[in-house]
């Protein structure tokens, strides 16, 4: 049996030192996964969406508590944690109230003795490998839809979010969700590997580009659904229109919400230059208002970087950047440990020869352009790899309608940013991703459309 060792990020104290998977139990796991999938499947439907109404009750529950261990294993400030978990709660009610009509069988065809109709059954047994910045929101887009369609769910939680993780399989099971029709596998990139080795039926993957890539060239060959859902480097364009201040105050809490750390934080801001200083001096004011402090505080806004090479990630383009002439007015270097720490950063001046503003960050590190035009600032903002998430802000909905429309996310923001709807289907272009959750897209995409022609004799 390995071990798995978990540390507070924001003490570098440990937690707790957990049993681990290996490749044989990873195995042993799939197995059972296999075995138990079909009994799920022929559970009725109202049965398995009682399992995850009992599942939202028990964490509702137990919202404190499971607060506070997320904060204690990533760094997440705890109101951010209540958040998620308050958040969960919204996600869990959408797919309830939709899935019974997603997956009615549908009749396209009826005439003279032939009907034609769509069933929607399920994949079979799904594996999840998952990220920790919103643990219970990008496993839970994957694990409730894929459980309630019929699945069974390998899950491995990131190492950084284990002990959540856990908590997670905890309260499935006792809400009735079976031992081995949910499943949690403890460790890292090797126990991610192993799994994905794994007879499966489909691979659903929240994390990095790099990990994406190489999951994605593994499970090639073996034609598995994959789903990717990685990183951006997602924009705003604030119009020569826009209240700066109201612009600048929403801009800065979505590029520093949860320290940074989420895939669609505001990773990159033009500024009109008509506007841009007024921008730039309300901008700072909102993020020097911003408390640095211990994530288990009620008035902490900027928590502790969860993953420590991260951090050297974020030095090197601070560097990057002021090397080729960018003006740094705020941060710019790690915070005195223990834990991992960086002060909330502000870059002007940037232009896109600088890795700021063309490589994920991922942290309290933002740069802002000054752009003299619509065009140039929808030129730039489709010069990147990435296609998450992308806004402008500008009281005028034509014009907003006009430059999101050019722009190449699967998620576009009108005066707002950092924003997640389970209503709206969540994906990405290029090195952003493929496939989606939510919606009802994402309780379908845990599914297999099967055509029946059907002839009276
Ligand atoms: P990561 O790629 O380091 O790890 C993700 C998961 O992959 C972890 O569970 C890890 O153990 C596992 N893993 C690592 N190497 C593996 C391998 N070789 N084979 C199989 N599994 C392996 O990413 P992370 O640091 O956990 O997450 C941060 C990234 O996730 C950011 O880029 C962020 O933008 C992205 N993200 C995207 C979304 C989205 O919806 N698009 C949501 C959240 C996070």
């Amino acid at each position: 049996m390995n071990h798995l060792a978990i540390h507070n990020p924001a003490t570098g104290a440990l937690i707790t030192t957990v049993d681990a998977d290996d490749a044989a139990s990873v195995a042993d796991k799939a197995g059972r996964a296999r075995a138990a999938q079909t009994a799920w499947a022929a559970t009725p439907l109202a049965a398995r969406k009682a399992c995850i109404e009992r599942f939202a009750a028990a964490v509702r529950a137990e919202l404190e508590p499971l607060a506070a261990i997320m904060t204690r294993e990533t760094g997440k400030p705890i109101k951010m944690s209540r958040n998620e978990l308050n958040g969960l709660m919204g996600r869990i009610d959408f797919f309830l109230g939709a899935v019974d009509a997603t997956l009615a069988t549908e009749t396209v065809f009826a005439d003279g003795g032939m009907t034609e109709q769509i069933d929607h059954t399920p994949l079979g047994v799904v594996a999840n490998i998952s990220a920790w910045n919103y643990p219970w929101f990008v496993g839970g887009n994957v694990f409730v839809p894929a459980l309630l369609a019929g699945n069974a769910v390998l899950y491995k939680p990131s190492e950084y979010a284990t002990l959540t993780g856990l908590a997670m399989a905890r309260l499935l099971h006792a809400a009735g969700v079976p031992a081995d029709v949910f499943i949690a596998l403890v460790g890292g990139a090797e126990v991610g590997a192993a799994l994905q080795a794994q007879p499966i039926d489909g691979l659903f993957f929240t994390g990095s580009h790099a990990t994406g890539e190489r999951i994605a060239q593994a499970l090639g060959p073996r034609l598995v659904k994959l789903q990717l859902e990685l990183g951006g480097k997602d924009p705003t364009y604030v119009c020569d229109d826009a209240n700066p201040q109201v612009a600048a105050e929403s801009l800065a809490d979505g590029a520093m919400y949860n320290t940074g750390q989420s895939c669609c934080s505001v990773e990159r801001i033009y500024v009109h230059a008509s506007i841009h200083d007024a921008f730039v001096t309300a901008f700072l004011a909102t993020v020097n208002s911003f408390k640095v402090g211990d994530p288990a505080a009620e008035d902490t806004y900027i928590g502790a970087i969860t993953r420590a090479p991260q951090l050297a990630v974020l030095e090197a383009q601070v560097a990057d950047a002021v090397a080729k002439g960018a003006t740094l007015h705020c941060g710019g270097h790690r915070l005195p440990g223990p834990g991992n720490w960086f002060a909330p950063t502000v870059l002007t001046g940037v232009d896109h020869s600088m890795t700021i503003m063309q490589e994920e960050s991922f942290g309290p590190v933002i740069g802002i352009q000054k752009v003299a035009s619509d065009a140039e600032a929808v030129g730039l903002m489709n010069d990147t790899r990435y296609g998450l998430t992308a806004g402008v802000f500008t009281p005028n909905e034509a014009r907003a309608r006009t430059l999101l429309a050019q722009v190449r996310a699967g998620t576009v923001y009108w005066n707002c940013c950092d924003r997640v709807s389970p209503r709206l289907p969540w994906s990405g272009y290029g090195d952003s991703g493929v496939g989606l959750t939510l919606s009802t897209y994402g309780i379908q995409t845990f599914t297999r459309p099967k055509a029946w022609h059907l002839r009276q004799a």
